[in-house]
């Protein structure tokens, strides 16, 4: 039977459009540049562009070169939060030391209770999440009753450590904002390369102010998670990062300059 050609040509697309339909969802994939220990040793600027990271993800967070604030990735727009305070969009040409991001497709949504703390939360979230052995892209957006945000202030060569440059972080208290905290949880074998457990960055609605999350309390909170059985993690070629020292457990480091309020030892 001869079939005319343009119904052949509908027939085609009708059957690579059910092909696509019956796709099953895609798997996340969790982009990283660069290991955390190379950042926790004071290896403070990449071969990265935010150009680049953009290609990679839609969502994230990370730092720039030279340690200069936190970097938040949201929508696709890559954002600067300063030790002063200051927030900005970046240019896709400003370098990066380390930064991680997603495609961010939200496989489920949840109303986290109201009043809980940071601890609470992450317990609320490790029971939606089916397995603790994967990588998970974590949003909350809503307003926090309060939120405690840090950012740390460009640095100068020679580079310090991490630990020794977290104590001039900046320190932001907020109350009754609202805004969007957002990152990952990672699994526990990953010390070393990321930070094992939640790592959140904030930005206020306005998008005028935001930072390393340290500590939170919920008002009215959605949840928003996305699995991520995919890791990629580039290592940069050369420069610092080859040189580094990255034979040592930075462990307690890590715990130090992540998760203190007051960034003092
Ligand atoms: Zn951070």
């Amino acid at each position: 039977m001869k079939i005319p050609v343009r119904a052949f040509h509908f027939k085609l697309i009708l059957l690579l459009l059910t092909a696509w339909w019956a796709l099953p969802a895609a798997a996340g994939k969790m982009v990283q540049f660069a290991p955390i220990d190379a950042l926790l040793s004071g290896v403070y600027d990449g071969p990265y562009t935010v150009g680049e990271v953009k290609r990679h993800g839609d969502f994230g967070i990370g730092t720039f070169d030279a340690l200069d604030g936190e970097m938040v990735v949201d929508r696709g727009v890559v954002y600067q939060v300063r030790a002063d305070g200051s927030v900005r969009v970046m240019a896709d040409d400003v370098h990066t030391p380390f930064a991680v991001v997603a495609f961010f497709r939200p496989e489920q949504r949840l109303d986290v209770p109201r009043g809980l703390a940071m601890k609470d939360v992450e317990a609320f979230i490790d029971a939606a999440l089916p397995s603790a052995n994967l990588f998970y892209a974590v949003r909350l957006e809503g307003t926090f009753r309060r939120l405690k945000a840090r950012s740390v202030p460009r640095q100068q060569r020679p580079y310090p450590p991490l630990a020794e440059a977290a104590k001039q972080q900046a320190v932001f208290d907020f109350e009754q904002v609202p805004g969007v905290a957002l990152g990952f949880r990672s699994p526990p074998f990953i010390k070393g390369v990321n930070v094992p457990g939640y790592h959140l960055h904030f930005l206020r609605a306005d998008r005028k102010a935001g930072g390393h999350v340290l500590d939170f309390r919920v008002e009215r909170v959605t949840l928003s998670w996305q699995a991520l059985d995919d890791f990629r993690l580039l290592l940069p070629g050369d420069g610092e990062f080859a040189r580094a020292d990255l034979g040592r457990d930075r462990e307690k480091e890590l715990n130090q300059v992540e998760r203190k309020t007051d960034g003092k030892p």
